[in-house]
């Protein structure tokens, strides 16, 4: 049954971003939106239930989470066709790192409206503060604890050229840290820790510097580590280039080897495509 006080709300999800640390940053369409809902999803109802006396409201909550969602998110689906139903996680934007993008999919498949109240999120507010480029991000979230898959999942993204965000927790830093500097060479990275909180902290640094600093002395608080982009490529040599030739020459014609190995060297492709030629006549 629709409660009195959601009227304005339209029945479905609605998707509610909530502050990373200082309430002050719940935003007043996001705190209208918690006060109307029928129901509010949540991680953990003791955090939920903090932030909505802080908005002087009450309101009717469920548990959603990593060991439940499979069994309650038949049951939210069918009621958002009737009902405004509200998700949220403990801190920040649902979805990110947190539950919520099956119950979404479903949502869509179903039809139901989807609405979403954006709002903080660690990963974007950590990106603002290292003073690292954000034209263009990899957003990685948690490494895997356990050191070989780390090094593993940190070798996949070694080459991307965008900056990298991390989130980690005080105890784990300066491992994660140190095995970072060893996967993807010296950069500049920053940590940003407690944001919006009383002790914000961003220290900035090369990344071996960092792990020596946190190696000793881990943090208390929520950490996000942002990494630089890798600096730029080194210049492809004759010889590699005419390597790169000959194999994309058994391949293709000779404007689109130029083109490929143009892509892949930054060499310029009327160069190569005169070596090609050369090297089609010498053979
Ligand atoms: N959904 C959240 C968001 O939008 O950022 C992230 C949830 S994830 C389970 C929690 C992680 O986010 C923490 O371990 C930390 O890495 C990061 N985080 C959350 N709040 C933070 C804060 N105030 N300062 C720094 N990092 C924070």
């Amino acid at each position: 049954m629709n409660d009195p006080s959601n009227a304005g709300l339209e029945p479905g999800l609605y998707i509610v971003a909530t502050p990373i640390g200082n309430l002050g940053d719940l935003s007043p369409r996001a705190a209208a939106v918690l006060a109307g809902a029928d129901l509010i999803a949540v991680e953990d109802s003791r955090v939920t239930a903090k932030l909505l006396h802080h908005i002087g409201t009450k309101r009717p909550m469920t548990p959603y989470h990593d060991h439940n969602a499979d069994q309650v998110r038949p049951g939210l689906i069918a009621r958002m066709g009737r009902e405004a139903i509200a998700l949220v996680s403990d801190a920040g934007t649902p979805l990110i790192s947190d539950p919520g993008f099956k119950l979404v999919r479903d949502a869509r498949a179903a039809g139901h409206r989807v609405t979403t109240i954006p709002g903080p999120c660690a990963a974007v507010a950590a990106l603002t503060l290292t003073g690292l480029p954000t034209d263009r991000f990899l957003f990685v979230g948690f490494l895997p604890a356990k050191e070989k898959a780390r090094g593993e999942a940190i070798a996949e993204i070694a080459a991307v050229r965008a900056t990298l965000i991390f989130y980690e927790s005080g105890p784990r830093l300066g491992a994660t840290l140190a095995a970072l500097a060893a996967g993807l060479g010296e950069r500049e990275a920053g940590v940003a820790r407690e944001i919006s909180k009383t002790f914000e902290e961003c220290v900035t640094d090369t990344l071996s510097a960092l792990a020596a600093r946190y190696a000793e002395a881990p943090p208390k608080g929520e950490i996000v580590i942002v990494v630089a982009p890798p600096g730029p490529r080194p210049a492809a040599s004759a010889d590699d280039a005419d390597t790169l030739l000959r194999e994309a020459l058994t391949r293709m014609s000779t404007g689109s080897a130029a083109s490929e190995v143009a892509k892949a060297t930054g060499l310029p492709r009327r160069d190569l495509y005169a070596r090609a030629l050369a090297m089609k006549d010498e053979a």
